[in-house]
């Protein structure tokens, strides 16, 4: 059965949904969100972290993995949901930050304050916890006036 190791290939089944775009901020794809936590081969699953509890993009993230498995041949390949270890904005990827920041979106940082993705001040301050999505607030720079959003942490 030579086809068994093709289609339990990690690195193939791995490369396959690395790319899926998260739902909400398309610049960062699952991989740079850093919640795919590995494969396991008996029976054939990905281990997936949600972000955010409750998030609404949890199911659509896991629906778009579940299409890129599908398309990429690996329809035996399941999905599991993982939540221990609970995802933390810690695991966004260094590639992840940088998308972020180019796309008008101060990273998340355990500090208190957010620098402006547009000047790079830190001279920031929270408008609203609430942002267009649950995952992020509203921010606002006092050295440029521009409005921002940022990514909250846990
Ligand atoms: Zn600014």
């Amino acid at each position: 059965m030579a086809t068994a190791a093709t289609i339990l290939d990690e690195a193939a089944i791995m490369a396959a949904i690395a790319d899926v775009p998260d739902p909400e901020i398309p610049v960062l794809t699952v991989g740079d969100l850093g919640i795919i936590r590995g494969f396991v081969a008996n029976p054939p699953r990905v281990r997936v972290s949600p972000t955010y509890t409750g998030c609404p993009a949890t199911v659509a993230i896991e629906h778009s993995i579940r299409e890129a498995l599908d398309k990429a041949g690996f329809q035996a390949v399941h999905i599991e949901r993982v939540l221990f270890p609970p995802w933390t904005t810690e695991w966004i990827t260094q590639r992840g930050r940088e998308r972020l920041k180019a796309y008008g979106i101060a990273p998340p940082n355990p500090s208190a304050l957010a620098e402006c993705p547009q000047c790079g001040s830190a001279d920031t301050e929270e408008v609203s916890r609430f942002g267009a999505t649950p995952c992020k607030a509203q921010w606002r720079c006092k050295s440029c006036l521009e409005p921002f959003e940022r990514f909250k942490c846990h």
